[in-house]
């Protein structure tokens, strides 16, 4: 850890109450103020114009941003000066705004904070949020220069919010740093970094100021760390940039901040060649703080190097020009290295005075790190004296409260790891619900989709089916319609001669083969020629018609009927002998009469002859047919509209005819 480095680091917090009335002669300022300078100048001089009713830039005569810097009494005289009749509440805060800046730059927090007040009750955040958070700024610098660094916190942290919910990058910006400085002072260099870092990021390329600025503090971190690799890069941005602008005095600053991180690192000719500079620098403007800062860090070398005569008087210097400046802080750490001098050459008496008049500088609350350290140096001393108990029990000591100091600082970092690591789980949580609820609602999109799908396919199964199905039957149907339009006659409705041909040759084989009888009549409508040459050929058809419907009401299903020529029939009757058949024929006889009265056409008569024969009793169909075509001659020539059997059956009727 830095032990001395105060010129630079100055514990920021802490010491600054000790550099409170040193730092108001314009040649004595320490790096803080000149931090928090530069901090107001950017914020001034990036402002946004302002577009709402309320204001975003200090306007002028208060516009003090720019010259408080360089010239705080100044801006405070003037501001003191002006007569406030007829000043508004606005322009009322706003001189007082800049009061308070004054104070701030001549390092009296207590003052500021009393311009602070007065300015706020001028304004509200509801009538004026820029101008409210810009002294809420200011009023966490106060804390933090007052020892305050938790206060300071909780001031700057709704300014922050502020900010960022209303876009103001510069004031973010401003507010970052300045929360980076409360944490410094709070020990929270983690967290510091963090914000310096960001703030650092957020300064824009050309605003080498705020650059410089920021990058000032983020070096005292690197160095509190003993990280000198990362806090070296800033402090030469700053050399650079003051060596640009000419200032001596930051320039000195900046360079002592190089030197002492390079003497920390061993590079003792680079430190001494740079600390020199610093030197010179300080000596050009009689900042004697400077001189004896420098003077310091080069005796820490020479101790290094073992140059104790020359380390001696640089030291002895330092010291006086310490006191001059009147920073006890400074000269504590002369004192420190004086003893550590005088440790080194065996002047332990000379050792124990410069510890003792160090260690009265400091206290364990406000300064731990640099108390303990004085601690340790007094054990050492009592070592060298033989003291060892003494000794022993001051390590211990040391020990015992390094452990507490460290355990609060760990504790510090572990509640922010945890409050991040929780942050980080819960944002992991509800990124997982959303992929979860995605995914479940683009499954159940697909599943949807699916359904539906499935559905479509089902309705469309089901419709082929259906279609299928009709065509099917309706195939059926047509093929039926065909096959009946293929075996009936198209004018009576009665199967056509092939038809029945077929039907009764095959009724013909199973009379024959279970020996039942079947009897066979072909019939023959009368004359039916001068019903067509007399009437017309349709009336002619309206009679075939009408016979067939004859036919077809009064035979029974089990009978064969039908059409063979042109106005000729056939009628077989199953398991009928031929005397049963004649009956049944004869009654047909009958119905044929009446054929007239069923087409309501009386002009004519309407009668058919017959020839019946037993059909069981043929070899075959042409005997069959031979034998009833001979009865039917028989019947014709007997005189029609009459029944002939075939002459060898033993159904004769004594009226009928006999045929050959
Ligand atoms: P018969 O008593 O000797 O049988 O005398 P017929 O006049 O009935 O006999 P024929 O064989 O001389 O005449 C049959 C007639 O039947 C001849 C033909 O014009 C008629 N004919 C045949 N088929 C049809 C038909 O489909 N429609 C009509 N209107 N007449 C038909
Ligand atoms: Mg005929
Ligand atoms: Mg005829």
């Amino acid at each position: 850890m830095a032990d001395i480095f105060q010129r630079n680091i100055t514990r920021v917090s802490r010491n600054i109450i000790a550099a409170v009335g040193v730092c108001i002669r314009p040649n004595r300022v320490n790096l803080v103020r000149r931090l928090l300078c530069c901090a107001t100048l950017y914020l001034g001089s990036t402002l946004v114009v302002a577009s709402d009713d309320y204001i975003r830039e200090l306007e002028e005569p208060f516009d003090c941003d720019k010259t408080v810097g360089s010239e705080p009494a100044k801006v405070f005289e003037q501001m003191q000066a002006m007569d406030e009749t007829g000043l508004s509440p606005v322009q009322l805060a706003q001189k007082n705004y800049c009061s308070a800046s004054a104070m701030l730059m001549l390092t009296y927090p207590g003052q500021a904070v009393e311009f602070i007040e007065v300015a706020l009750s001028h304004i509200s955040e509801q009538s004026q949020p820029w101008l409210f958070h810009v002294i809420q700024i200011l009023n966490s610098q106060a804390a933090e220069m007052s020892g305050e660094p938790s206060q300071a916190l909780e001031l700057i942290n709704p300014t922050l919010t502020w900010a960022i919910n209303n876009n103001d990058k510069s004031m973010e910006m401003s507010a970052l740093q300045h929360r980076g400085l409360s944490k410094i002072g709070l020990g929270d260099y983690l967290g510091a970094l963090q914000d310096l870092n960001l703030a650092y990021s957020m300064a824009d390329e050309d605003n080498d100021e705020a650059k410089v600025s920021i990058g000032s503090y983020l070096a005292m971190v690197y160095e509190y760390r003993d990280e000198f690799d990362l806090a070296i890069p800033y402090f030469q941005q700053a050399v650079n940039y003051y060596r640009g602008t000419g200032n001596a005095l930051n320039l000195s600053v900046a360079l002592y901040g190089l030197g002492y991180a390079f003497a920390k690192q061993g590079k003792y000719s680079l430190a001494q060649e740079t600390l020199h500079e610093s030197l010179r620098k300080a000596q050009s403007i009689d900042d004697e703080q400077g001189v004896a800062y420098a003077k310091k860090e080069l005796a820490y070398i020479n101790i290094q190097n073992s140059n104790f005569a020359l380390a001696e008087k640089q030291l002895t210097e330092a010291q006086v020009s310490a006191e001059k400046s009147d920073n006890p802080f400074l000269t504590m750490g002369v004192n420190r290295n004086l003893a550590a001098l005088y440790l080194a050459i065996g002047n332990i008496g000379a050792a124990e005075q410069a510890n003792e008049q160090a260690r009265a500088l400091v206290d364990m609350t406000d300064m731990p790190v640099d108390y303990l350290e004085l601690e340790k140096q007094k054990a050492s001393l009592s070592a060298a004296r033989g003291y060892y108990k003494a000794a022993y029990e001051t390590i211990l000591h040391v020990l015992d409260e390094k452990l507490v100091l460290m355990r609060e600082q760990s504790a510090n970092q572990l509640l922010q790891i945890r409050a991040q690591y929780e942050l980080q789980t819960k944002e992991k949580e509800n990124q997982l619900l959303q992929e979860i609820n995605s995914e479940a609602e683009a499954e159940l999109q697909t599943q949807r989709s699916h359904n539906v799908n499935l559905l479509l396919l089902l309705a469309t199964a089901g419709i082929i089916c259906i279609l299928l199905a009709y065509i099917t039957i309706r195939n059926q149907e047509v093929k039926r319609k065909l096959q009946q339009m293929a075996d009936l006659d198209g004018l009576t409705g009665v199967p056509n001669r092939r038809r029945t041909m077929e039907l009764i040759g095959n009724q013909l084989s199973l009379a024959r083969r279970h020996n039942y009888p079947l009897s066979v009549g072909i019939i023959d409508l009368d004359n039916f020629k001068s019903i067509n040459d007399n009437f017309g050929h349709p009336t002619g058809d309206r009679v075939l018609e009408a016979f067939g419907l004859v036919l077809r009401q009064n035979m029974r299903a089990t009978d064969i009927i039908g059409r063979i020529g042109g106005e000729e029939f056939i009628v077989a009757l199953p398991h009928t002998d031929t005397e049963t058949a004649y009956t049944v024929i004869d009654q047909l006889r009958l119905k044929a009469h009446k054929v007239p009265a069923l087409i309501e056409d009386y002009r004519f008569d309407v009668s058919f002859s017959c020839g019946l024969c037993d059909g069981a009793a043929m070899k075959d169909m042409s005997e069959l047919m031979a034998r009833a075509d001979s009865a039917l001659y028989v019947a014709k020539h007997s005189g029609r509209d009459r029944i002939a059997m075939s002459g060898s059956g033993n159904y004769r009727r004594q009226t009928m005819p006999e045929a050959g």
